[in-house]
């Protein structure tokens, strides 16, 4: 499948088009940005490993009845995936308390939660994301209360797989972020799932295996991605 116009480009991926209006091409980049993008820097071959983890998880996920926008892989770097009208709501779930839940209510990061926490950022790089209520989402119209409700089932769908599928991998799933689209009247994960929108922790060492290594430098970013990579592709 041909690259057309690029159509999008973030902070991780561009987007690009296809000949097909449906379809669009994720192109994966090394580049890496942390604390809303103050901290920039390069992870090398991070576009590989992440186009590949993302590819495994979403086929996983599809086969246990989660609808994503995967449609297959075309290179190291790049995937096709359907075109999506964005809900701008990015959703977190959290099993273990870490990151901004540690900071702004005053936690020690670590603490395994008795369940799950859902959380909804509006999805505004202007604004820094900022943590948002059902209220917001649905008053303000960014998602519908069916989209809102499928949503956040979803999410804790993903969780329960993403738990299942990484266990006997040796990782622990801290927490991750999702998004989602709208695709002829139906609901798809979106995105990207990988070390830079998951925490993982090695369930023996508890050591991190994500982009926490490059937002604190922690040393040994690339092997940690290599190191997940392996674990969830099955590669060396
Ligand atoms: N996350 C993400 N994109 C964002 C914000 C968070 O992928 O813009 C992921 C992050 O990698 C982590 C989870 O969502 O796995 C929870 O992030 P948190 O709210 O703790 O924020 P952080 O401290 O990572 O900024």
């Amino acid at each position: 499948m041909e690259k057309r116009e690029l159509l999008y480009e973030g902070k991780a991926k561009q987007v690009y088009a296809t000949v097909d209006p449906d379809l669009v091409i994720q192109y994966f980049k090394d580049d890496a940005t942390a604390f809303n993008a103050q901290k920039r820097g390069t992870i090398v071959n991070k576009g590989r490993y992440n186009n590949a983890i993302s590819a495994s998880l979403f086929r996983y996920l599809e086969e246990h009845g989660v609808p994503t926008h995967f449609v297959r892989t075309l290179s190291e770097r790049e995937m096709l995936v359907r075109r999506l009208e964005i809900i701008p709501v990015e959703v977190v779930v959290r099993n273990v308390i870490a990151g901004s839940l540690a900071k702004r209510l005053g936690l020690s990061e670590g603490r395994e939660l008795p369940r799950p926490i859902l959380e909804h950022y509006y999805k505004n790089d202007a604004l820094g994301d900022p943590l948002i209520n059902p209220w917001h989402i649905t008053v303000l119209g960014f998602a519908s209360e069916g989209e809102l409700e499928e949503i956040n089932r979803r999410a804790l769908q993903v969780n329960d797989s993403l738990r299942t599928f990484l266990q006997p991998r040796g990782l622990i799933l801290v927490d991750f972020k999702l998004e989602f689209g709208r695709f002829q009247g139906r609901l798809l994960l979106a995105d990207e799932i990988s070390p830079d929108t998951c925490r993982f922790w090695d369930a023996a060492s508890g050591e991190k295996l994500d982009k926490d290594r490059f937002r604190f430098d922690l040393g040994n970013v690339e092997s940690a991605y290599a190191e997940v990579h392996r674990r969830i592709c099955g590669v060396a």
